[in-house]
């Protein structure tokens, strides 16, 4: 199994932000309101994501770092409507075998926590009485300090950062309900509160994706066919000097879908007549049971089951919204 668990961290820990997004996948599942990111040296010293959820039982902690073992699947059923985000029960054994882990939780309102610290691939768990409010933190060290052929992959402090940082920013346009503070190095990076209006959603997406998007931003919100469409689209006006700036989320899962970035493109072509890529934070919601989420652990694939409505509800309602305000 620990052979298991290493090669499997091949799959899901290819850089300090993969942590991160399991890390805060984790936190969000566990119904967590505010989540704190603290790094150090673009994360690879230094992970620690703290949250304000549920938290793990002392005597569920063992399965918590086995491989497989997800809390999440209650039935088979499940599998076929999969909504929370994770769903594979290997991320935290992938990670504590390729780093110092260390987890400090707490499921109560009132009482002591505690805490369980594992090393590398001997996975030997050392559980204890420590005091933590209810939630969960989980620390990250010295990420591949024994997989050395791994560690040499990584990048500068500041290109694993931004990876890192685009995670959590990604994370911060999917869940508006959620703090989200991010520190590298004791900075402050982002401090987000949670969103209770439009318009405190769209500070969130200026302060995410820049003041020039949300300025040069169309707000749409429709609903056909069970489909809602709802988020901000970036008129040409809009010049991007960064890489693109395309944010899709379908049922609030990152999503990077050629037949969305088509839908998208298209409508765009048709009624503004440029071929430049178009910027946009979007949001699909509809029946879970309509998408399939794509097996693979990091990719951000999904299959829709009439992919033709969809495409043709994205073009429609962009077109609408778009031709509104052609010039
Ligand atoms: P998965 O998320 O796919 O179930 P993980 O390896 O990421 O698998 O996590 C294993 C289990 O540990 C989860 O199912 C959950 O029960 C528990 N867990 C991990 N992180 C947290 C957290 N921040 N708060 C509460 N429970 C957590
Ligand atoms: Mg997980």
């Amino acid at each position: 199994p620990r052979l298991a668990n290493q090669i499997a961290a091949g799959e899901v820990v290819e850089r300090p932000a993969s942590v991160i997004k399991e890390l805060v996948e984790n936190s969000l599942d566990a119904g967590a309101s505010r989540i704190d990111v603290d790094v150090e040296s673009g994360g690879v010293k230094l992970m620690r994501v703290r949250d304000n959820g549920g938290g793990i039982a002392q005597e569920d902690m063992p399965l918590a770092l086995s491989r497989h073992a997800t809390s999440k699947i209650y039935e088979l059923d499940d599998l076929e409507k999969v909504v929370s985000m994770g769903f594979r029960g290997e991320a935290l054994a992938s990670i504590s075998s390729v780093s110092r882990l260390c987890i400090l939780s707490n499921t109560q309102e009132q009482g002591a926590g505690w805490k369980a610290e594992t090393e590398g691939r001997d996975m030997q768990v050392e559980v204890g009485p420590a005091p933590h409010p209810k939630g969960s933190t989980v620390e990250v060290r010295d990420l591949f300090f024994n997989t050395p052929a791994r560690r040499k992959f990584l990048r500068t402090e500041k290109t694993e950062f931004n990876h890192l940082e685009e995670v959590i920013k990604r994370q911060a346009l999917g869940r508006f309900d959620v703090g989200f503070h991010l520190r590298h190095n004791g900075k402050v990076i982002h401090a987000l509160k949670n969103c209770d209006s439009q318009l405190e959603q769209e500070r969130r997406v200026a302060s995410v994706c820049g003041p020039a998007f949300m300025q040069n931003a169309l707000h749409i919100d429709t609903e056909a066919m069970g489909l809602r469409l709802w988020g901000w689209v970036a008129l040409p006006t809009f010049s991007r000097s960064q890489a693109d700036l395309q944010h899709f989320y379908v049922n609030g899962r990152v999503i990077r879908d050629k037949l969305v970035t088509h839908a998208v493109r298209q409508a765009y072509r048709d009624v503004l007549f440029h071929g430049r890529h178009p910027a946009f934070v979007l949001y699909l919601e509809c029946d879970p049971a309509i998408v399939d989420v794509n097996v693979h652990p990091t990719k951000h694939e999904v299959r829709f089951r009439d992919g033709r409505t969809v495409h043709d509800f994205l073009f429609r309602s962009l077109h609408r919204l778009l031709a509104d305000v052609r010039p």
